[in-house]
C-alpha cells in the first residue's frame, strides 16, 4: 500500500519537500484487528502542529514515519467481532491507501444516514468541535451578536449555524466573495465579511455588529481577532477554537494584546479541545444529524481526488481553497 510519510519538519509554510510518498507491504491483521481500505482521508489544520517538534496537546509526528489522519474506509478483512468485510468505518488511521486498525478504535458509519464522507466533517470531529465549542463554551442566547472566524470552513460553518439556531444574530469572516455569499445566502448568516478584500477590518466589523459582540468563536486569531476585540460587550464570551493565522509563523508573534478590554467588558476567554468531549460525542452527532435531515444545518465539502494529492489538499487549507470540509477521495465507493 502507499503511505505519506513526514519527510522533514517544515519551517514556516509546509512544502512538498516535507512529504514523502512511500510504498510498503502490510502484515495481515492480527487478533482484534481490521484491515481498512481508505475511501476518504481528512486533512486538518491541527496537523500542522504535529509536523512540529514541540510540546502540544497532540504528540509530534516522527520524521520518516507515516502521518495520522481521520479516515472513512471499507473493511477488507476483519478479526474483530463488531466488523465484517464490506462494513464502512471511521477512525484515526493513517495517510494511507490501506491501514490496519485495532477494531476497538473504529466506529461504524451507516451509509443509509447520508454521504459517508460527512463522518469526517459535519458528522465527525469538526462538527463535534463546533457543537461543544458553541453550545458548551460560547453559549449564545437569543438576540446575541455572534462572530465566527473562518466561518466558511468545516468547524466555522457548523458553529455559525448552531448560533443562528440558538436565536443569535450571526456574523462570519471568510476569505472570498463566494464564501461570503454562501454564508449569507444559504447558511442564514446575517452578515459576512471578506477579510481579504477589506482595508479597514475594524470599521467593517463595527458596521456588521452595531450592538457590539456577545460571542466570538475564534478559529484564526491575528488581525480578525484584533478587529473583534474593541467590540466585546459586557459579559461577552470568547471561545478560542483555533489560531490558523499563526500556525505557519516562524517567530512568536506579540503576546496577548489589549487585555484591558477584558477588565472593562468582564469578558470570558476560554480555550476548547474537542477531545474533552469524547464521552458526549454521540449526543452531538445525534443532534447534528437531526439538524442536517431537517435542513436546519447545511454543509459543503471540498473534495480533492487522488491519494497522491493529499499534501496539496492539506496545503490548500492555509490558502483557503476549501469551502466547507476539505477531504481527499482516496478510493472508489
Ligand atoms: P477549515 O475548514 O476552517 O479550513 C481552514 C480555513 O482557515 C481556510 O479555509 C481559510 O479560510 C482559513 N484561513 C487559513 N489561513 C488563514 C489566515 N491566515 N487568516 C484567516 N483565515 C485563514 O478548518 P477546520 O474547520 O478544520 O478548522 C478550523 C479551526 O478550528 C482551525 O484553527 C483548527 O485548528 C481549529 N480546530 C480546533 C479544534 C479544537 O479541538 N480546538 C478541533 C478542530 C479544529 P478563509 O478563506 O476564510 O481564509
Amino acid at each position: 500500500t502507499r503511505q505519506w510519510h513526514l519527510a522533514s519538519r517544515p519551517t514556516g509554510e509546509p512544502t512538498m519537500e516535507n512529504f514523502d510518498l512511500v510504498t510498503v507491504d502490510l502484515d495481515d491483521p492480527g487478533s482484534g484487528e481490521v484491515l481498512v481500505r481508505t475511501l476518504y482521508q481528512s486533512v486538518d489544520p491541527y496537523m500542522r502542529g504535529r509536523m512540529r517538534d514541540a510540546e502540544s496537546y497532540e504528540e509530534p509526528w516522527d520524521v520518516g514515519e507515516p502521518m495520522q489522519a481521520g479516515v472513512v474506509g471499507e473493511v477488507v478483512e476483519s478479526n474483530h467481532d463488531a466488523y465484517e468485510s464490506g462494513d464502512i468505518v471511521t477512525g484515526e488511521l493513517l495517510w494511507a491507501e490501506h491501514a490496519i486498525a485495532d477494531g476497538d478504535d473504529l466506529r461504524p458509519v451507516d451509509p443509509d444516514h447520508g454521504p459517508i464522507s460527512t463522518a469526517l466533517g459535519t458528522l465527525g470531529m469538526p462538527g463535534v468541535t463546533a457543537y461543544f465549542g458553541m453550545l458548551d463554551v460560547a453559549e449564545p442566547t437569543p438576540g446575541d451578536t455572534v462572530v465566527v472566524s473562518a466561518a466558511a470552513g468545516a468547524v466555522g460553518s457548523v458553529a455559525g449555524q448552531l448560533a443562528r439556531l440558538a436565536g443569535a444574530r450571526v456574523v462570519g469572516t471568510a476569505g472570498s466573495d463566494e464564501k461570503v455569499e454562501w454564508l449569507t445566502d444559504e447558511l442564514g448568516f446575517d452578515a459576512a465579511i471578506n477579510y481579504k478584500e477589506t482595508d479597514d477590518l475594524g470599521r467593517a466589523m463595527a458596521e456588521a455588529c452595531p450592538d457590539g459582540i456577545d460571542v466570538y468563536f475564534d478559529n484564526v486569531g491575528g488581525p480578525i481577532t484584533d478587529a473583534v476585540w474593541p467590540l466585546l460587550n459586557v459579559r461577552s464570551r470568547v471561545a478560542v477554537c483555533g489560531q490558523i493565522s499563526i500556525y505557519n509563523a516562524t517567530e512568536v508573534p506579540t503576546g496577548p494584546r489589549k487585555l484591558a478590554k477584558l477588565i472593562e467588558s468582564r469578558a470570558r476567554v476560554e480555550g476548547l479541545l474537542v477531545r474533552d468531549y469524547e464521552d458526549r460525542w454521540g449526543e452531538a452527532l445525534r443532534r447534528l444529524s437531526t439538524f442536517i435531515q431537517n435542513e436546519e444545518i447545511r454543509y459543503r465539502q471540498h473534495t480533492v481526488e487522488g491519494f497522491e494529492n493529499a499534501p496539496d489538499a492539506f496545503l490548500g487549507l492555509f490558502e483557503g481553497d476549501n469551502i466547507g470540509k476539505q477531504l481527499v477521495q482516496v478510493g472508489e465507493y
